[in-house]
C-alpha cells in the first residue's frame, strides 16, 4: 500500500497506472462488462472492468464483493466520457483487506433513511457516509479556527483538571465519583480554574469537556459536551462580547473557505453573522410586543428563536442581564468600575448585572460577562446564591493577593457546529455522544 494515492488525485495526475485503496460503495454486473465505485475521505471512482481485457480472477469477484468492504486496487487510468468525473480504472488487480458482512445493520447509502438512535448505535458504520464525514469536516475547520482566531489574538492555549472537589457553578447538577477516601466531581465548567489563570497571564483559552448531570432529554443538549472558553484580564463584558463576535465571523469564514464541498453536500447556506448589541430589558420590551412571555430572568427557547427572526444572520448579544439569573461570579453592575477596554454598559441597575448570551440561528451559543474579582463581594455574592462560602475558600483566596478585572465566555463546540450546519440534533454535531440514554459506543 505504499504507492496508494488518494482516489482525488487521480483526476488531476497525468500518471497511467494507480494504485487506490477504499471502500466499495456499490458494484454491479452488466453482461460482458462489470463496475464497482470505490470510495476513500478524498472522494470516489469507477473502477472498470471489461470481459476481454481484465484478469478472470479479477473479473469474477468484482461484484461479489459486499458493499463497504474495504479493498486495494492496482490498475490503468483511462479517460472516459461516460464515467463520472472523467476517468475510470480498469483494474489489474484487487486485494480485499476487509470483507464486510453481506448485511449492513444500518443503510449507509446517499439516501439513507435509517433513524439517528440506530445510526448512533453504529456510529462507526454510519461515519462511512459522505454527509456525516462532512459534518465532521466541518467541525475540524470550527476546531481549527477558534485556535487560529485565539493564537492571533494572543492568547495563551492552556488545560485544566476535570476532576474537582465541588461545584464550580452552584446550579447544575454533577456527576459523583469516588476519588480514594473521599468523594469528587467531574467538572461542569473550567471556570474557576481560567478565571485563576487569566489573573496571571491575562488572556487563556482552551478547549474542555464539561459534565453535566441533568435530566433534560432535549435536541439541545448533551450531559457531556465540549467547551471552547476564553477569558481575559483588564476586560468588562463588552471588550469579550467583541472577541466573542469576531471569534464566531472567523470561524464562519474559515469553514465557508475550506469547506465549500461539505457545505454543498449538507445543503446549508451560509453568511457571516453580523452582531446585534440589546439589553434584557430591551428584549423584554420587544418580545411584550410580539406577544411573546419573557422570564423574570432567563430567555425561554421560544424568545431566542424569536430574537434570530428578527435579527437574521445575526449574532445577538443580549446584556445587562438580570443578577437573579447569573452565576455568582458574575459581576452586578454596580460593583463594575469603569475600565480601559470598557464601552460601558447602558444600566447601572441594582438588580443588573454584567453578564450576557449570545444567541445564533435561535439558540443561545453562549454565555458569558465579567467576574467579580473582590473577596468581599465574591463571599456576598456565594451568599446571596445561597452557597457556602467555605465550600470556594481557595476560590475566593485566588482573588486576595493581586488579580484585575477579568472577563471571559463558554461557547459550546456541538452547539455551534449544529448551528452553523442548521442540524436539527446536537447528537448529530457529536461523534459519540452521552445521554441520558447513550453510554455506548
Ligand atoms: P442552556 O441555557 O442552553 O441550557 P446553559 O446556560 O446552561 O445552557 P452555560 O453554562 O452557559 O450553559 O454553558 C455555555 C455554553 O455551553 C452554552 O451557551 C452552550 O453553547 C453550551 N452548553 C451548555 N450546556 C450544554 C449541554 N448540556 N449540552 C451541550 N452544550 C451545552
Ligand atoms: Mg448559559
Amino acid at each position: 500500500m505504499k504507492n496508494r494515492v488518494p482516489i482525488s488525485e487521480i483526476f488531476k495526475s497525468k500518471s497511467k497506472k494507480a494504485e487506490i485503496a477504499g471502500w466499495v460503495k456499490n458494484s454491479r454486473a452488466l453482461g460482458k462488462i462489470k463496475f464497482l465505485v470505490l470510495r476513500d475521505i478524498s472522494g470516489e471512482i469507477q473502477i472498470t472492468a471489461p470481459e476481454k481485457s481484465t484478469d478472470r480472477k479479477v473479473f469474477e469477484i468484482i461484484d461479489k464483493i459486499p458493499r463497504e468492504s474495504v479493498i486495494s486496487v492496482i490498475g490503468e487510468i483511462k479517460e472516459s466520457k461516460q464515467a463520472p468525473g472523467g476517468k475510470e480504472i480498469i483494474p489489474d488487480k484487487i486485494e480485499i483487506l476487509n470483507k464486510s458482512e453481506e448485511l449492513l445493520p444500518i443503510d449507509v447509502s446517499d439516501f439513507s433513511k435509517t433513524e439517528l438512535p440506530k445510526r448512533l448505535d453504529y456510529r462507526f458504520l454510519d461515519l462511512h457516509r459522505r454527509r456525516i464525514q462532512a459534518i465532521f469536516q466541518v467541525q475540524s475547520t470550527i476546531l481549527q479556527g477558534f485556535r487560529e482566531f485565539m493564537i492571533k489574538e494572543k492568547a495563551i492555549e492552556a488545560v485544566f483538571p476535570s476532576i474537582i472537589s465541588s461545584s464550580s457553578e452552584g446550579g447544575t447538577e454533577l456527576y459523583k465519583l469516588k476519588y480514594f477516601e473521599r468523594d469528587a466531581y467531574l467538572s461542569q465548567s473550567c471556570q474557576l480554574y481560567k478565571q485563576m489563570l487569566a489573573c496571571s497571564m491575562e488572556k487563556v483559552f482552551t478547549l474542555f469537556t464539561v459534565w453535566r448531570a441533568e435530566k433534560h432529554n432535549t435536541t439541545r443538549h448533551l450531559n457531556e459536551s465540549r467547551q471552547l472558553d476564553f477569558e481575559m484580564a483588564f476586560a468588562d463584558e463588552f471588550a469579550v462580547m467583541d472577541v466573542l463576535a469576531r471569534c464566531v465571523q472567523y470561524i464562519v469564514k474559515k469553514v465557508l473557505e475550506e469547506n465549500k464541498e461539505e457545505l454543498k453536500i449538507l445543503e446549508v447556506k451560509l453568511n457571516v453573522p453580523k452582531t446585534k448589541y440589546i439589553t434584557f430589558k430591551e428584549v423584554a420590551d420587544l418580545m411584550k410586543k410580539n406577544k411573546i412571555h419573557i422570564g423574570k430572568d432567563d430567555l425561554t427557547p421560544e424568545v431566542e428563536k424569536k430574537l434570530c427572526e428578527i435579527y437574521p444572520d445575526t449574532i445577538v448579544f443580549v446584556h445587562d442581564w438580570p443578577i437573579s439569573g447569573k452565576p455568582f461570579y458574575i459581576m452586578p453592575k454596580q460593583g463594575q468600575k469603569s475600565l480601559p477596554a470598557s464601552s460601558n454598559g447602558q444600566s447601572k441597575g441594582k438588580d443588573s448585572s454584567a453578564g450576557f448570551d449570545a444567541i445564533y440561528q435561535g439558540v443561545e451559543i453562549s454565555s458569558g460577562g465579567q467576574r467579580v474579582h473582590i473577596p468581599e463581594l465574591l463571599v456576598e455574592r456565594l451568599k446571596a446564591k445561597g452557597l457556602n462560602p467555605k465550600n470556594f475558600e481557595s476560590y475566593i483566596e485566588s482573588f486576595k493577593y493581586g488579580a484585575p478585572p477579568h472577563a471571559g465566555w463558554g461557547m459550546g463546540l456541538e452547539r455551534l457546529t449544529m448551528l452553523i450546519l442548521g442540524l436539527n440534533n446536537i447528537r448529530e454535531a457529536v461523534l459519540f455522544p452521552r445521554d441520558r440514554d447513550r453510554l455506548t459506543p
